[in-house]
């Protein structure tokens, strides 16, 4: 596997493997690698000749209060598995390589960045948007494989694509989960054993909405009054928002009829945890 510092080294050797006739695949991520990371890279690995992989804690992305300097890092260990899985190209750029001195430009997807996640992190898609349109430029996949666990996010680099007529295939893979359920994250980290049981309240809350569903309830606010109970009986936890929204638009629903999206995202303790899943639709 190669490891890329520099953005033009990176992006001439992307134009070159291009000129090969490479079929090239990137999978953007801000490292500390668990098997849902992993599995990205897997799907990416069958797709393409050539699987790039990026680590950047993207500063963009992270509000002024949010855990950009606590965000957990493992270069060492994420490259070892990087190997393992058949990985490519490692690229993993500095902030200043990213965001050199002058740097004024950003991109803004303008309607399903405010909901759900955007209400309570503002500024949070711009980086997002931003910086995987750079990665985009730098490393010239002709697919990028992004995961459903950010579902938000994966709506919002497709609408990107789509309005800037960006030449790649988005490519999005289903929440790896651990064994009870908790859908993995590098911020599972922050949780000691207390929150580790309480944060199961989030696949909970899928699980009970499909039992609904199953029962023929179909009042978007009779869900939510459910769920918040159901969280609310686990300690630690505080909900930043439930939704049950459009899966394209992201535009809340106040009914639960054909395919919905039921998106959480809840404190436990300090640490901000989401997940989601489409209603109506086979697991
Ligand atoms: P992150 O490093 O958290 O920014 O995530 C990098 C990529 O991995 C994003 O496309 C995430 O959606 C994806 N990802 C994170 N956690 C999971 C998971 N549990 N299952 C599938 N994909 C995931």
């Amino acid at each position: 596997m190669e490891v890329i510092e520099a953005a033009d080294v990176m992006q001439q050797k992307a134009e070159e493997l291009r000129q090969e006739g490479k079929v090239l695949g990137l999978v953007p991520t801000m490292g500390f690698f668990h098997e849902g990371h992993l599995e990205l890279m897997r799907v990416a690995r069958k797709h393409c000749d050539v699987v790039i992989i990026s680590i950047f804690v993207n500063p963009m992305q992270f509000g002024p209060k949010e855990d950009l300097a606590a965000y957990p890092r493992d270069l060492e260990g994420d490259l070892t598995k990087a190997r393992q899985v058949g990985v490519d190209i490692a690229f993993i750029p500095t902030v200043d390589h990213l965001y050199p001195e002058g740097f004024e430009s950003r991109v803004s997807v303008e309607k399903v960045t405010k909901h759900l996640c955007g209400l309570s992190r503002p500024t949070h898609f711009d980086g997002v948007t931003t910086i995987v349109a750079k990665l985009f430029n730098i490393t010239k996949p002709h697919l990028a494989v992004f995961g459903q666990k950010d579902y938000q996010q994966l709506t919002v680099i497709s609408r990107m694509v789509k309005d800037l007529n960006i030449e790649l295939q988005i490519v999005g893979v289903p929440t790896y989960r651990e064994p009870d359920g908790l859908a993995m994250s590098s911020r599972n980290s922050y949780l000691n054993s207390e929150e580790r049981k309480s944060a199961l309240c989030l696949k909970k809350s899928l699980d009970l909405a499909r039992e609904m569903v199953g029962k023929g309830e179909t009042r978007s606010a009779t869900f939510k009054q459910a769920i918040e109970e159901l969280v609310h009986s686990h300690p630690y936890t505080q909900i930043d928002y439930v939704s049950l929204c459009d899966p394209v638009t992201l535009d809340d629903v106040d009914t639960v009829t054909g395919e919905t999206l039921l998106a959480l995202a809840v404190r436990v303790g300090k640490t901000r945890l989401i997940d989601n899943g489409v209603l109506g639709k086979a697991e």
